[in-house]
């Protein structure tokens, strides 16, 4: 359902939580990350599986949420750096991609089927920036229905504060919460997204969502296998990263999967 495009909406920004400011037009999915589904060419509607279902959209999801300095913020602090190290618009240049690989890859994880790398400190790598990305996108999606309440606002519980408060730069990153990045070799699936949600297995709560490029997983709980502190790129060695095409072709037939089995007509929603 389309909004009346007025002058700025009043209210509390969602993250400094001041109130009476002039609320943006924030978006789930930042509007870059959005252009870089389109592809190369700008025509190609992105893939996204929203509650179950593949659908082919142009629609984005977006709510007043954020005061201009908070948005800035979001921008400057990760998604700047994601997207400008992050798969091109032509889905195929890589900047950090390109770099991984040049790294001897030494440990395979099973569970991922991917390699894992252990970059540490270099020029050309920020584990901050992607760790930022990744908490905003998650928290983001726990603090609005976005028009989609079947699925959201993310239940993240005590979480979601200690997420705002690691976003707003006052507490490093929280203790209880581990993330995973894996590096997404080019296929043909690229321009799949995934918007956040929530996964539980053995008692383990997970929140993921995939952007070309990437796949994130930020596991939080008071009890989180050790296993998950040794990949984590913050609390890891070396601040490990993921790489593999494994996700593109179990994503992809689920695509294929869900194309196949749902009434195109049902695709209809409101995610303006
Ligand atoms: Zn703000």
């Amino acid at each position: 359902m389309a909004r009346p495009e007025q002058g700025p909406e009043l209210g509390k920004c969602a993250l400094c939580l001041r109130p009476d400011v002039a609320l943006q037009r924030s978006h789930l999915m930042p509007k870059g990350v959005y252009k870089r589904l389109r592809g190369s060419t700008g025509s190609t509607h992105p893939t996204r599986i929203l509650e179950g279902r593949a659908v082919q959209t142009s629609a984005q999801t977006w709510a007043h949420l954020l005061c201009g300095d908070c948005e800035q913020r979001f921008n400057r602090l990760g998604e700047k750096w994601v997207l400008t190290h992050g798969l091109q618009q032509n889905q195929v240049t890589f900047p950090l991609l390109a770099k991984l690989l040049t790294m001897e890859p030494t440990e395979f994880d099973e569970g991922l089927d991917a390699w894992l790398l252990r970059p540490g400190k270099q020029e050309w790598f920020e584990p901050d920036a992607l760790a930022y990305f990744a908490v905003s996108m998650i928290w983001r999606a726990s603090v609005s229905d976005w028009g989609q309440p079947t699925v959201y606002p993310l239940k993240l519980g005590p979480y979601r504060e200690d997420l705002r408060r690691f976003l707003l730069g006052d507490t490093a990153f929280p203790t209880r919460a581990y993330l995973s990045v894996c590096v997404r070799t080019p296929g043909p699936v690229s321009s799949l997204t995934y918007l956040p949600e929530t996964m539980r297995q053995d008692g383990v709560t997970s929140h993921q969502f995939l952007i070309p490029g990437f796949f994130f997983i930020l596991w939080l709980g008071g009890n989180l296998p050790e296993h998950l502190a040794d990949g984590c790129l913050v609390a890891g060695k070396g601040h490990p990263m993921f790489v593999g095409s494994y996700l593109e072709d179990t994503f992809g037939r689920r695509v294929h999967k869900l194309r196949h089995q749902q009434p195109p007509d049902r695709s209809r929603r409101r995610t303006r």
